[in-house]
């Protein structure tokens, strides 16, 4: 922000309208927001010593790493409602930086040779104006230096909301509403897949599936929040 604009626009908070510390936040909504440190590598389900849990013991999802910055809740859960349905910039900014600051200080490495948001359907893209995961990606370009692949990973048909179903519902709902094109992989057979939210992995499943079968050998996972499963009381 423009120091005259501050001075003549004092910054107010995005989800209370309190004084804002860093133009977005008061300190009482940033504080609500719960930053993950220590999850597990495969589904990024926080916890406190960064081991496998106990869902992915018994059963490894199908890609190889996970990641997500924050707990899909509270102010962080409102302030992606906003981006999405008030498509308010400073929140996209905001979320963009968030992202790519806690890659950085989480001290990331990532393998990957490009990066790919999970698409939305054109129709919807038309609607809403933007896709949060492909501003996702481009908000943590500078920090990963990865090509954005879009065109290889495609949405081919709309599928409705998906809250309250479940997850066999969710996979049949979503099979064949994407669909990949080899060549536009462009070669590369590492893939840093990302998305939002994480719920319950569902979309990030087919396709992964997907870009497997074309020939990718490698997954990770990057989501900017990870929703905590129903009945979880994590504090971490
Ligand atoms: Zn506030
Ligand atoms: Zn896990």
């Amino acid at each position: 922000m423009h120091w005259l604009e501050k001075f003549l626009l004092p910054p107010s908070c995005q989800l209370c309208g309190a004084a804002a510390i860093d133009d977005e936040l008061c300190s009482d909504c940033a504080s609500k927001a719960r930053v993950i440190v220590s999850a597990c590598p495969l589904c990024a389900l926080p916890n406190d010593d960064s081991s496998v849990c106990a869902v992915c013991t018994a059963m490894p999802p199908v890609w190889q790493q996970a990641y997500s910055c924050l707990v899909y809740d509270g102010s962080v859960q409102q302030l992606m409602i906003n981006w999405k349905y008030q498509r308010r910039t400073s929140t996209a900014r905001l979320l963009g930086e968030t992202l790519s600051d806690w890659l950085t200080l989480q001290a990331i490495q990532l393998e990957a040779t490009a990066m790919i948001p999970i698409p939305m359907h054109p129709k919807k893209l038309r609607t809403r104006g933007f896709n949060t995961a492909y501003l996702l990606a481009q908000a943590i370009q500078h920090t990963t230096h990865l090509p954005i692949l879009d065109k290889a990973l495609n949405r081919i048909r709309h599928t409705e909301a998906q809250a309250g179903l479940d997850k066999a519902t969710r996979y049949n709902n979503l099979a064949g509403a994407f669909s990949v094109i080899a060549e536009n992989l462009q070669g590369h057979r590492h893939i840093l897949l990302i998305d939002d939210v994480y719920t319950t992995g569902t979309t990030l499943e087919v396709c992964s599936r997907l870009l497997q079968e074309a020939g990718v050998k490698h997954i990770t996972i990057l989501t900017l929040a990870r929703a905590l499963p129903p009945n979880t009381s994590s504090t971490s």
